[in-house]
């Protein structure tokens, strides 16, 4: 049974971003570009583009032998004391942690920072079973207080001033809280640390799982998730199926990209590593190996890639797009460009089919992702889907926007039909047009007029792309490309 999902409406969402919302994330998504340039930049731009080749390959070589690795992974789990459990949807996967939960008779969990546990809604099914879950990432902590969903997905606060972190902790936590960072951090520790020690369970994500030796790693730069998986008797780790690799040299290579797309670091805080039960940790190891549409994704040769994704968040803080709107406006647990080509493809085009159309396909995203993760082609390649009616989901797309697709295909396609379309829009723009602009449409054009003026329709393109090509632009021929007039 699949859990129930809420359609997720972009451009409603846009509207309630409010403008201190805005002004905040961009205030954050800047500090950690300019960190991570820097990082970069020392790398050696030259070893940096060899690194993220390396870093795709190998992904791609580990996505399209889960055939291989995932068993191997399971059986050396299983030798070194752990259970590997196979969730095919989010209801299975709360299921069997509820299970774990109710036989260790768990009353409360710690959990560190997990974007599949978003994904699945776990602290939700967990709470309905009358659980008591802590988030002890700070940022989870912060977002967890205020009940809001994460707005980034590797800090899921940045949308929220120190300020504001101040009130809420003196609203919720009655202390006395000043914007400081600092001593908001120091209030957050003293809080969750007797929570540690109490608890039944630590749950927890995974940023990789090497198949050779069955272990689980895990990056964290607060340390919370070493406490959560290493206090409390019972420690359960969901993980997606595409974060297996083969290896301790892939996952070298992995970790340098990751920090340094992350938080612009070296080497990230803290990588913990667990392969199966330990002497002085949890009694119990339990994995949980999530796919929950992920096969379906795989099965897909172009979407594929948007599994090789690190979850570094560094296509969300170069992209012009969530930088305007922020991260809740993906409504998903995944915001930005990688929301924006992974929760249609969880959810279905049905439920977020909207979300591949929130980008300006500027490539900035793919530019700056580690893994070279084809961002821009992935995203035309859902709308495509989404227009011809998702196989998954069944044809979803207003007959209006088919109509448009197919008489632009049609118009562009046909020289004669696109000079009568350029003199049709010329002289049906006038009672709208000002000077050279059109200030305002009629609906459905008004949507991009509420927000910025339209060229007005010269007619011209054709005769100066003529006198242009005629003067000797540099034009290779068949790519439209050549030296800017
Ligand atoms: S798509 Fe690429 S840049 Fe974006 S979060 Fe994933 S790995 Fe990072």
């Amino acid at each position: 049974m699949k859990e129930p999902m809420e359609k997720i409406d972009f451009r409603a969402n846009v509207q309630q971003a409010s403008p201190a919302v805005i002004a905040a994330t961009r205030n954050s998504t800047r500090t950690a570009l300019r960190i991570r340039g820097d990082v970069v930049h020392a790398f050696g731009e030259e070893r940096w583009q060899r690194l993220r080749q390396a870093g795709h390959d190998l992904r791609l070589h580990s996505l399209t032998h889960l055939d291989r690795y995932l068993p191997l992974l399971e059986e050396r789990v299983t030798a070194a004391g752990g259970r590997v459990h196979w969730a095919a949807d989010a209801a299975e996967a709360n299921g069997i942690v509820r299970e774990i939960a109710a036989r260790h008779n768990v009353r409360s969990i710690v959990k560190s920072k997990s974007m599949v546990s978003e994904e699945i809604g776990l602290n939700h099914s967990l709470e309905a079973a009358g659980l008591r879950v802590y988030e002890t990432d700070l940022g989870e902590f912060i977002v967890q207080l205020a009940g809001q969903k994460p707005s980034h997905i590797t800090a899921p606060a940045l949308h929220m001033t120190k300020e504001e972190i101040a009130r809420l902790f003196r609203e919720k936590l009655k202390v006395d809280a000043r914007p400081v960072p600092e001593e908001l951090t120091e209030l957050a520790r003293q809080r969750l640390r007797p929570e540690f020690l109490s608890a039944g369970m630590g749950i927890s994500g995974g940023n990789f799982l090497i198949a050779e030796t069955g272990t689980l790693l895990i990056v964290t730069n607060e340390g919370n998730g070493r406490l959560s998986t290493t206090l409390p008797p019972v420690h359960v780790a969901i993980v997606g199926i595409e974060k297996v690799i083969p290896d301790w040299e892939s996952a070298a290579v992995l970790l340098k990209l990751l920090a340094r797309s992350t938080s612009g670091s070296k080497i990230t805080a803290y990588n913990t590593c667990i392969t199966g039960t330990r002497e002085a940790g949890p009694q119990e190891f339990h994995l949980v190996l999530l796919d929950n549409g992920r096969s379906r994704i795989l099965a897909d040769p172009i979407a594929r890639e948007t599994l090789l994704c690190i979850r570094c968040g560094a296509c969300m803080n170069i992209c012009p797009v969530y930088n305007n709107v922020g991260g809740h406006a993906y409504g998903g647990v995944y915001q930005g460009p990688i929301g924006a080509m992974l929760t249609p493809q969880l959810m279905g085009t049905r439920l977020a089919g909207g979300l591949p159309f929130a980008s300006t396909l500027c490539g900035a995203c793919a530019e700056f992702c580690p893994v070279m993760i084809p961002i821009p082609e992935i995203l035309l390649h859902l709308r495509h889907r989404f227009v011809e009616g998702d196989a998954c989901e069944g044809p979803s797309v207003p007959g209006l926007l088919k109509a448009a697709a197919w008489a632009g295909r049609r118009v562009l396609g046909s020289p004669s039909l696109y000079r009568l379309g350029g003199r049709m829009a010329r002289t049906l723009q006038a009672p709208f047009r000002r000077g050279d602009w059109l200030p305002s449409l009629p609906a459905p054009l008004n949507r991009w007029t509420a927000a910025r003026p339209f060229p007005a329709f010269r007619g011209d393109f054709r005769s100066w792309w003529g006198k242009r090509t005629a003067a000797g632009s540099a034009v290779e021929p068949g790519t439209g490309r050549g030296a800017r007039p």
